[in-house]
C-alpha cells in the first residue's frame, strides 16, 4: 500500500510504529496535528482483519481529534494510536508498559487516553512508564460518562433548533452500540423520558440496557433504519453510507462514533435527504474536555462549562449551514481548518 499518498495521510506531522517482541505489541501512532498544542488522542486496541486497516484507521482517527480540540477551543493539536490484537486475548500490563515507554519517547508530543478495547487500568499500566497520559484512575478516570453527557448536550440543542424545544420526553431515539458511551447514553436519554430503541452486536449487552432503560430492541443490521426521530450511533464509525443513507428515516443523527460518514460526500448525502448531521467530533467532545483537564490545568466546574458550550457551537453551525446550503460537516470542517490554520 501506498503511505505518504493515502487520502487519510494527509497532513499528518508524524505516524510511528511501534514494535516490542516481549509482550508482542505490535501499535501505530499517528499524530496530525500540533499546531494548537500537544496531540491528545486515545488508544484504541481491536483485532483488525488487514494492518492496513490499522493504518487506516489511526490516520482516521488522529485527524478528527485535531477538528475535535479545535473546534472544541481546547489548545491541544490531533493524535491516535491504535494497538493491533484482540483485546480479550492479547492484553497483559507488560504489554501496556511497553506501550508506555513508546509514547514516553515522543516527549510529550503525543499524549495518550483510552479508546474502545483499551481501560483506565490499561493506562494506569502507561502511566507507570510515562506522564504524558489522561483518563488513569488518580486523575479523571474513564471519560465515557462525559462523553456521553457531551452527546446529550448536542443532541438537545439540535433538536431545540429544528423543533424549538429540548424536551426529550416521548421523543423517539434510535442507539446504536451500547458500550461504555451508548449504555450511559441510554440511560440519561431514559431518566429525560425519550422512548429508546437499542442495538448491539453483543446481545447480552443489549439485552440488560434495554431491561434498565425500557428499551426496545432492533437488530444491528436494522437499528438505522429505526422508526424513530433520532439516530445516534454510538458503535465503530464509518456507518453512515451510501447503503444507510437512503434508509434512515430519522430527522436528526447525533451520536458518539467517531468518524460516523464513510466518505466525506456523505455529509452532503445527509443533507439532501433532509436529515441534520451534528458532526461526530463536535457531539463526542465532551470525553476530550474532560481528559484534557490535566494537561490544560482546569478544573472539573469549567470542565462542565466548556462542554455546555458544545450546544452553542450546534446551534452555530445549523444554522450557518442552513443560511448558507452547505453540510454541516462541511461547515464544521472548515471553523476548524481556520483554527489550526490561524495557529
Ligand atoms: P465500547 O467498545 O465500549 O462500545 C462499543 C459498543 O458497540 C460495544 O458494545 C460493541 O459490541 C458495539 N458494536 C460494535 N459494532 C456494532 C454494530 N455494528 N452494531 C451495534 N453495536 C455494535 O466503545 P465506547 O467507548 O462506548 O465508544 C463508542 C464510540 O464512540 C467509538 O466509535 C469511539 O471511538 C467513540 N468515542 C468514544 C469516546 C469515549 O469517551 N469512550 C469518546 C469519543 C468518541
Amino acid at each position: 500500500m501506498t503511505l505518504f499518498t493515502a487520502p487519510d495521510f494527509d497532513g499528518h506531522e508524524r505516524v510511528i510504529f511501534v514494535t516490542d517482541a516481549a509482550t508482542g505489541l505490535r501499535a501505530i501512532v499517528a499524530i496530525h496535528n500540533t499546531s494548537l498544542g500537544p496531540a491528545l488522542g486515545g488508544c484504541r486496541m481491536w483485532s483488525y482483519a488487514h494492518e492496513a486497516d490499522a493504518i487506516a484507521d489511526a490516520l482516521r482517527l488522529s485527524r478528527a481529534m485535531t477538528y475535535k480540540a479545535a473546534l472544541a477551543g481546547l489548545a491541544l493539536g490531533g493524535g491516535k494510536s491504535v494497538i493491533l490484537g484482540d483485546p480479550a486475548r492479547h492484553k497483559s500490563p507488560e504489554l501496556f508498559r511497553a506501550f508506555g515507554r513508546a509514547v514516553d519517547a515522543l516527549g510529550g508530543r503525543y499524549i495518550v487516553a483510552e479508546d474502545v478495547g483499551t481501560t483506565v487500568e490499561d493506562m494506569d499500566a502507561v502511566r507507570t512508564q510515562t506522564s504524558h497520559v489522561g483518563g488513569i484512575s488518580a486523575g479523571v478516570g474513564d471519560p465515557s460518562p462525559k462523553t456521553a453527557a457531551g452527546v446529550l448536550i448536542a443532541m438537545k440543542a439540535a433538536w431545540r433548533h429544528m423543533t424549538g424545544s429540548d424536551c426529550m420526553d416521548g421523543v423517539r431515539v434510535a442507539i446504536q452500540g451500547l458500550g461504555h458511551v451508548g449504555a450511559s447514553l441510554a440511560r440519561m436519554l431514559s431518566v429525560e423520558g425519550a422512548r429508546l430503541v437499542v442495538s448491539d452486536i453483543d446481545t447480552d449487552r443489549a439485552q440488560s440496557v434495554a431491561v434498565e432503560t425500557g428499551a426496545t430492541r432492533a437488530s444491528p443490521d436494522a437499528i438505522h433504519r429505526a422508526d424513530a426521530d433520532i439516530f445516534a450511533p454510538c458503535a465503530m464509525g464509518a456507518g453512515l453510507d451510501d447503503a444507510t443513507i437512503p434508509e434512515l428515516r430519522v430527522r436528526l443523527v447525533c451520536g458518539a462514533a467517531n468518524n460516523q460518514l464513510a466518505k466525506a460526500r456523505h455529509g452532503e448525502a445527509l443533507r439532501a435527504r433532509g436529515v441534520v448531521y451534528v458532526p461526530d467530533y463536535l457531539a463526542n467532545a465532551g470525553g476530550l474536555i474532560e481528559v484534557a483537564r490535566t494537561a490544560l490545568g482546569y478544573d472539573a466546574a469549567e470542565a462542565d462549562a466548556r462542554r455546555a458550550r458544545i450546544a452553542d457551537t450546534v446551534g452555530e453551525i445549523l444554522a450557518r449551514a442552513e443560511r448558507e446550503g452547505r453540510a454541516t460537516s462541511d461547515i464544521a470542517d472548515r471553523i476548524a481548518e481556520e483554527r489550526f490554520a490561524r495557529a
